[in-house]
């Protein structure tokens, strides 16, 4: 399991059954918007056309979650049951891996292996770990005087917005889903557009696994108009959003407008990768290139920014330009392949278009090139590229979400302090030293929500995730995530 292998992928991918309706109250419902059109970054070929819900289908949606919430189907069952209907969810993802992992290929263009390997393993994973913690979450009851008892117990909160993007598609909808549902709320997903067949076969595995009409829909759609009717729908309780950062500042206006409903915001990064002078140079340059351009750079923790002393610098843009040339591009379907298409020609005129700028502003080019590398015919290609940059440049500053390598030098530890924090974003930054001291006085002083020492991207699903500053304030995975979903009630009993 979550091994590729053989070279029929293209063969399964032309054989896949996808599902192209809206999954509303337990079936499959027609949109009344103007229906999606999607492309295969792969190769360009365009995929069946998917419904997409416009504000009443979006209603629809949330009345059904709403009336399932009240029937108290899901929301008012034992959550040992609830936990194990997840756990029988995450086994029949498991068992549809796959097909899954291809899916995800076609629709957006990460390597079929990678999807398998990281992606279907991690969302199994998910749904398991909140299944099993489902019944192992503990209320409060307060130390009050002998004449009266006080509870402090936790609430779903009734109808959850989900609203994910497209990089790891499944993952953020498994971290989203798995803690939501697993204390009791029912919920209405509005996938990205580029992945909208993956979460449609997610909903109808949810649906085997027994999981009650109207506790999980999905309603495809674009963006300013399914998913905004979700932020400012009057009976949402809550939204979590992962996005872009000016997406997720709209998902606070609309719940701002309409019911005041709660927003779990996490956004967007520009990961600084500091290497101290007593560190590995090798070993951190490789790392950091190797975690910029993974996922063919569309991910929100890219280390994105590599700090080196300023004396280590040439032999770092070195490093990091072989690393890029040696990580080119190939076929998402072939196994071998570790670096796929970009998701869209959209995103790729706009990471060309970071490269194109940063090169008119005098960084100097030291892999990669500002045109497209072809790889298979007729879809969208990107190869590595690796900039030398001050940290004033765009390209350092905004998050490009694609393979763009900015390195910068640094003359002290006070100055790396201030360039890896002098970003709008705050999400994650790694450290390399062996100094013990100075990683923890270092990792105090950054301005992020994840630091990683001497490695990168580690971790597993009991630690939260998430940022500060422009990277929102919302965290997912761990115990925590369960939280986000809940509210606190109080009832006081005086006794007699
Ligand atoms: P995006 O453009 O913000 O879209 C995210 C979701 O919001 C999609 O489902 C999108 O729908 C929807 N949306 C777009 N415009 C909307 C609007 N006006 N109102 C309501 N919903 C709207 O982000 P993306 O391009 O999919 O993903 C890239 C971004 O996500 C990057 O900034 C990245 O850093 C961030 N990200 C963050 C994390 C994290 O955990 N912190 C993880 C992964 C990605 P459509 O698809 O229809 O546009
Ligand atoms: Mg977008």
């Amino acid at each position: 399991m979550f091994t590729a292998t053989g070279d029929d992928w293209a063969d399964r991918a032309a054989a896949l059954s996808l599902h192209t309706r809206m999954f509303i109250d337990g079936s499959w419902e027609d949109g009344t918007a103007e229906p999606l059109a999607p492309i295969s970054p792969r190769d360009g070929r365009a995929l069946p056309p998917i419904a997409a819900a416009s504000a009443a289908d979006i209603d629809r949606a949330v009345r059904s979650a709403r009336a399932a919430f009240d029937a108290g189907v899901w929301s008012r069952i034992a959550p040992r049951e609830r936990g194990q209907r997840l756990i029988a969810f995450a086994q029949k993802i498991h068992d549809n891996a796959e097909e899954l992992a291809l899916t995800i290929s076609l629709e957006m263009g990460k390597p079929v292996r990678e999807a398998l390997q990281t992606e279907l393993r991690a969302v199994v994973n998910c749904f398991r770990w909140y299944g099993e913690a489902a019944d192992k979450v503990l209320d409060e009851l307060p130390v009050t005087a002998p004449n009266s008892l006080a509870l402090v117990t936790r609430e779903p909160a009734g109808v959850v917005a989900a609203v994910v993007p497209w990089n790891f598609p499944l993952t953020m909808t498994a971290w989203k889903l798995a803690p939501a549902l697993a204390v009791g709320n029912s919920v209405v997903l509005k996938p990205a557009e580029h992945t909208t067949f993956s979460a449609l076969r997610l909903a109808e595995l949810a649906h085997e696994a027994g999981l009650p009409a109207g506790v999980l829909n999905v309603t495809p759609g674009a963006g300013h108009v399914a998913g905004r009717a979700l932020g400012e729908h009057p009976d949402v309780d809550v939204v979590t959003f992962t996005g872009s950062p000016e997406v997720g500042r709209r998902f606070l206006g609309y719940a701002a407008a309409s019911n005041g409903k709660r927003v779990w915001p996490e956004l967007g990064g520009k990961t600084a990768s500091l290497v101290l002078p007593d560190a590995d140079l090798e070993r951190a340059v490789r790392a950091t290139a190797d975690g910029c351009f993974y996922n063919q750079g569309q991910m929100c923790t890219a280390s994105s920014r590599l700090l080196v002393p300023r004396a280590q610098y040439d032999r770092a843009l070195e490093i990091a330009a072989e690393v890029a040339r040696t990580s080119l591009p190939a076929d998402p379907f072939d196994v071998s392949t570790s670096m796929g298409a970009i998701v869209s020609e959209k995103q790729l005129a706009g990471i060309a278009g970071f490269v194109e700028r940063a090169v008119a502003d005098d960084a100097e080019l030291a892999a990669g090139s500002t045109e497209r590398f072809s790889a298979v015919d007729g879809g969208s290609y990107f190869a590595p590229v690796v900039l030398g940059v001050t940290p004033a440049h765009e390209v350092a500053q905004r998050e490009v979400f694609g393979p763009v390598l900015s390195v910068i030098a640094y003359d002290d530890v006070d100055d790396a302090l201030a360039i890896a924090n002098g970003t709008e974003y705050g999400l994650a930054a790694a450290l390399w030293s062996t100094d013990l001291n100075a990683v923890h006085t270092l990792s105090r002083r950054l301005r992020a929500g994840v630091v990683w020492v001497n490695c990168f991207e580690e971790g597993d699903m009991t630690i939260p995730f998430g940022g500060v500053k422009g990277s929102g304030f919302g965290r997912d995975k761990s115990l925590h995530a369960m939280e986000k979903f809940t509210d606190l009630k109080t009832t006081w009993i005086e006794l007699s």
